[in-house]
C-alpha cells in the first residue's frame, strides 16, 4: 500500500464552545483519609501515607493511608468476624435492604461522586455523570434484587457463600469497578476487603462513607488503600476465600501464581486488544461514531476498548477520511468541562507508557494521524491518535496501549478478518458493523471474545455478563454469572 502523508485533514469550519465547567463546590473531600476497617476510618498501623493527585492539574487532592500487612490482617479479621457472626446468618431479604440502601445513597450523591471521580481520575465529567455513577448505582440495585432469590437463580442446587472476598480494582472505572465487585459479593452473603487503585482511591473512600451511613454491619465491607504491595498482601492472606481482580495481565499472572495450590477461588478480568470491524455494507457514519466511542471513551483507558480497527478495503479511504475529520472535532481538555470529550490521562506513568507506544509505532513504519487540537499546558493530555500502515505483527497492533490510540488495518473477506481479529493474545471484546444479520451471526460465533457488540460498542448493563478468554482472564462479572462467582 502506498505510504500516506501524515498531515491531518483540515475542516472548513470549527465550532467553538464557551467553557462550561462543573463546579467543585458540592464535592466534599477531606485532606486526609484513613483505612475503612470494621465500620470505622482508622489510622494505618503502617503510619504511612501517599498523595492522590488530579491528573488534569497535577495538584494534590488528598493524603491517603497506605495499608501494610498488619492493616490487611486487621481488615481480613474484621471481614471474617462479620461473616461468621452477622452477614452469613442474616436473612437474605434483610441483606437486600442494605444493598438497596447503598444504591439509593449513591444516586442521591451522584453529582458529588461524579465530580470527585473526574477530579481524581481525569475522565470527562459527562462520562462520570452519565455512565460511571449511574451504572454503579444500577449494579447495587440489580444485585439487591437477587439477594433473596438465589434459589431461583440456581434451581436444584444447594448454594452457599464463599466467605471473605479480597477484591482489587483498577483506576479506569474506580467507583463502577467497586460496585461490580461489592454488590454481587454482598448479595450472595460474602464479606469484603476491597482495595482501589493507588491513583484513584477517592470514590471508593466516599463509598466507604456511604456504607458507614447506610448502617451496614461493621466489617461486612472494608476498604483499604495502598499500591501493589497492599494488593499482594490481600492476595496472599491465608484467610481469604476468593480473589476478584481487575487490572493488567501482568499482575493477573502474578496473582494466579500466588494462589496456585491454595483453596482460593479467583476471577481475573485483565487486558484486551479488541477488534472493531467495519464491513462495506455498514452505515458508515454510524460505524465511525461507534469506532470513535470505542477507542476514545475514557481516554482509551478501557480494557475492552476497540483499539484495532479493521475496515473492508472498498470503503477504507472513505472511513479513514471520516475518522480524520471526526477526531478534529473532539475536544481535549479540562475534564470538569461539560464540553470535553477526552479528559486527562490517569497518571504520569500511564502517559509515559502511551508516549512510548507512539514512538514504537513510528519506528515500526506506521503513519501517525493526530488531531491538531490544543491541549492544556499543565496536566497529562494526549491528542486522539490514529495509526495506518500497520501490520498484524506491529507491536502497536499486538500490545495493549490503554490510551487514545487506534490502529487501522484493511481486509477483503470474512474469513480474513476473523483470522486477523482473533490473532491476538487477548479475547475480551469485539465489535462488528454491518447491515447484514447473517454476517453478524457468522462473526459473533467465530470471534474468540467474551463480549461481541454488533452495530454498537462499549454498552454495559448490570444484567449482562462480562469477561474474557485467553490472556484477558477468566470468570464473568455481571448478570447471573456474576453471582455464581461468589457461591459454592
Ligand atoms: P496498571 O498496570 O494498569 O496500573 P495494575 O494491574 O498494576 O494495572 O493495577 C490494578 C490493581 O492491582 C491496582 O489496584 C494495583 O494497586 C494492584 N496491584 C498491583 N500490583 C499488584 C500485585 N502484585 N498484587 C496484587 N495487586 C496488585
Amino acid at each position: 500500500m502506498a505510504k500516506e502523508k501524515s498531515n491531518t485533514a483540515k475542516l472548513d469550519f470549527k465550532l467553538e464552545y464557551a467553557a462550561a465547567p462543573e463546579s467543585k463546590s458540592s464535592a466534599k473531600i477531606n485532606s486526609k483519609y484513613g483505612l475503612f476497617i470494621n465500620g470505622k476510618f482508622e489510622k494505618p498501623e503502617s503510619k504511612k501515607y501517599f498523595d492522590t493527585i488530579n491528573p488534569a492539574t497535577e495538584e494534590k487532592i488528598a493524603t491517603i493511608a497506605e495499608a501494610n500487612q498488619t492493616d490487611v490482617n486487621k481488615a481480613v479479621k474484621a471481614a471474617r468476624t462479620a461473616y461468621n457472626n452477622v452477614w452469613s446468618k442474616m436473612p437474605a431479604k434483610e441483606r437486600a435492604k442494605y444493598i438497596y440502601r447503598i444504591a439509593r445513597m449513591i444516586q442521591e450523591r451522584a453529582r458529588e461522586l461524579a465530580i470527585i471521580e473526574t477530579m481524581d481520575g481525569g475522565k470527562p465529567i459527562r462520562e462520570s455523570r452519565d455512565i460511571d455513577i449511574p451504572l454503579a448505582a444500577n449494579h447495587f440495585f440489580y444485585y439487591a434484587g437477587w439477594a433473596d432469590k438465589l434459589q431461583y437463580a440456581f434451581p436444584n442446587k444447594k448454594i452457599a457463600p464463599l466467605g471473605v472476598a479480597g477484591q482489587i480494582i483498577p483506576w479506569n472505572f474506580p467507583l463502577l469497578m467497586a460496585a461490580w465487585k461489592i454488590a454481587p459479593a454482598l448479595a450472595t452473603g460474602n464479606t469484603v476487603v476491597l482495595k482501589p487503585a493507588e491513583t484513584t482511591p477517592l470514590t471508593a473512600l466516599k463509598l466507604a462513607e456511604i456504607i458507614q451511613e447506610s448502617d451496614l454491619p461493621p466489617g461486612v465491607v472494608n476498604i483499604i488503600t495502598g499500591a501493589g504491595a497492599t494488593g499482594a498482601a490481600i492476595v496472599n492472606h491465608p484467610d481469604i476465600n476468593k480473589i476478584a481482580f481487575t487490572g493488567s495481565t501482568d499482575v493477573g499472572k502474578i496473582i494466579q501464581r500466588a494462589i496456585a495450590g491454595t483453596n482460593k477461588k479467583a476471577t481475573l478480568e485483565l487486558g484486551g486488544k479488541a477488534a472493531n470491524i467495519i464491513f462495506d455494507d455498514a452505515p458508515l457514519d454510524q460505524a465511525v461514531e461507534g469506532v470513535i466511542n470505542g477507542i476514545f471513551f475514557n481516554q482509551g483507558h478501557v480494557c475492552c476498548a476497540g483499539s484495532r480497527l479493521f475496515v473492508q478495503e472498498s470503503v477504507y479511504n472513505k472511513v479513514l477520511q471520516k475518522l480524520r475529520d471526526r477526531i478534529e472535532t473532539l475536544i481535549v481538555g479540562d475534564p470538569l468541562d461539560k464540553n470535553t470529550d477526552i479528559g486527562a490521562i490517569n497518571s504520569k506513568q500511564q502517559m509515559d507508557t502511551i508516549l512510548k507506544y507512539l514512538k514504537i509505532g513510528e519506528k515500526e513504519g506506521a503513519v501517525m494521524h493526530q488531531s491538531q487540537c490544543s491541549i492544556p499546558k499543565k496536566g497529562y493530555f494526549i491528542r486522539p491518535t490514529l495509526f495506518t500502515n500497520v501490520a498484524q505483527s506491529s507491536r502497536i497492533v499486538q500490545e495493549e496501549i490503554f490510551g487514545p490510540v487506534l490502529t487501522i488495518q484493511t481486509f477483503r473477506t470474512d474469513d480474513e478478518v476473523i483470522e486477523k481479529a482473533n490473532n491476538t493474545p487477548y479475547g475480551l471484546s469485539a465489535g462488528v458493523w454491518t447491515d447484514k444479520g447473517s454476517k453478524i451471526f457468522n462473526l459473533t460465533t467465530k470471534m474468540r471474545a467474551g463480549v461481541v457488540w454488533a452495530n454498537t460498542f462499549n454498552k454495559f448493563d448490570p444484567t449482562s455478563p462480562f469477561g474474557g478468554y485467553k490472556e484477558s482472564g477468566f470468570g464473568r462479572e455481571g448478570g447471573l454469572h456474576g453471582l455464581g462467582a461468589y457461591l459454592k
